[in-house]
């Protein structure tokens, strides 16, 4: 059988990986170079974690995942995850809290609650207000998205896929049972084709109608006061809920800590082939002023600012599924801001559905169909 991937972004990556191992003749096209930035999968770090406030179907699929992690760490020889747990801190009645405990608690997860003393100890860069809670879920971490991208496309190659860097695809087309890649090159036929475009599906004339929209990010990187606070190898990731409302990640480069703001910076994005490399002071000011409301271990000037996109689907879950019952194309994309966490699982997944028609994990409520079924009504 032989299978194209379209995209050879975070999804795409492990989806080549599975079907280069399964034996399967995989094909990986993307319009740049894999391993790049522009897309989703840039910005050097990820968080990762099980007990999971979004919805709690994610929960098995996230303890296999983190499971897939650590072989694809051990398969590339390099340190992809860092197991330091991640904390969810914010007001004790907060839905986001309670959601997450919630969460913990129907799949029989350790949860641990911290008040603000034994917080100060835990996680000192962290530090609570009164009122406040800290749950530190011991199976989060942080991933390398980067790393992980390039380090996967080479365990896929190496397992024999081939890999069409700065080739684009301009058209999928269904043909029977078959499916077409078009690129400017000309056209190549496919038993399989998976879609993985992540910001850029809607170029694609396959998604029109799903009403996908790309979005962008802002990151911002302030200075740390304390050289040995923050540290990537124990200081776990951290999601602050409530006011203010941002992630917060170790620092990966040993000089600053990465805090994405949700607010102005989170804003719709036409194009992400305009995606602006600068940002308004607004943003910068907004960012800022949740370091210096929550965050005393760090100066409250960004050193570094860079932008990304991810792309959005109307309910924020993702399409992950055959494009319609029957159809040659199986569509993996729409990850709605997390997906990067469950990469390694949904890249097998989307390469179980392309070549088998199935797959045994539960993942009925990605199923593109609902927006079908919605458009018809
Ligand atoms: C700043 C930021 C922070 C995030 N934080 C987290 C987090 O902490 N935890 C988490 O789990 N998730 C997080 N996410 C979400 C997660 O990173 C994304 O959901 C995930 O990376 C999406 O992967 P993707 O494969 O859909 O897209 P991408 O990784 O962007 O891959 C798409 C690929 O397709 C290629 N492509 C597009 N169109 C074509 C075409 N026509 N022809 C050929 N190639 C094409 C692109 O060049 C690209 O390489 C974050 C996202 C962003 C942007």
């Amino acid at each position: 059988m032989k299978v194209a991937v379209v995209g050879v972004g975070t999804i795409g990556a492990m989806a080549l990986l599975h079907l280069a191992r399964s034996g399967v003749e995989a094909v990986g096209y993307d319009t740049f170079t894999p391993g790049h930035d522009r897309g989703a999968a840039g910005g050097e770090s990820r968080i990762f974690r099980v007990a999971y406030e979004e919805q709690a179907d994610y929960v098995p699929l996230l303890l296999e995942s983190l499971e897939r992690w650590r072989s694809l760490q051990a398969a590339a020889g390099q340190q992809l995850f860092y197991p330091v747990g991640c904390a969810t801190v914010g007001p004790g009645d907060h839905p986001g809290l309670q959601a997450v405990r919630d969460a913990a608690a129907a799949h029989g997860l350790t949860l641990e609650e911290l008040d603000e003393q034994a917080a100060r100890i835990r996680v000192p860069e962290h530090p609570l207000r009164p009122g406040e809670s800290l749950l530190f879920d011991p199976l989060g971490g942080l991933i390398r998205p980067e790393a992980s991208v390039v380090a996967t496309v080479g365990l896929a190659q190496a397992a024999g896929a081939q890999v069409r860097a700065n080739t684009a695809v301009l058209d999928v087309q269904e043909d029977g049972d078959r499916a077409v890649v078009v690129t400017e090159h000309g056209q190549d036929a496919f038993d399989r084709v998976i879609v993985c475009p992540g910001p850029w599906a809607n170029r694609l004339k396959l998604f029109a109608g799903f009403q996908l929209a790309p979005k962008q990010f802002v990151a911002t990187w302030f200075p740390r006061r304390d050289p040995h606070a923050f540290d990537l190898n124990r200081t776990p990731v951290a999601i602050r809920v409530g006011t203010p409302t941002f992630s917060c990640f170790p620092s990966v480069d040993g000089v600053s800590v990465k805090v994405i703001a949700r607010g102005p910076a989170f804003t719709d994005l036409d194009d992400p082939d305009e995606l602006p490399r600068s940002v308004g002071r607004d943003i910068i000011d907004h960012s800022a002023a949740a370091v210096r409301a929550v965050l005393p271990g760090l100066e409250d000037t960004p050193i570094r600012i860079a932008t990304y996109s991810d792309l959005y689907s109307p309910d924020e879950h993702a399409l992950l599924g055959p494009l319609q019952p029957g159809s040659p194309v199986t569509v993996a994309t729409a990850f709605s801001g997390h997906g990067f966490k469950l990469a390694p699982l949904f890249g097998e997944i989307a390469a179980e559905l392309a070549v088998d028609g199935h797959t045994d994990h539960d993942i009925s409520f990605l199923s593109p169909s609902r927006f079908q079924a919605t458009q018809q009504a």
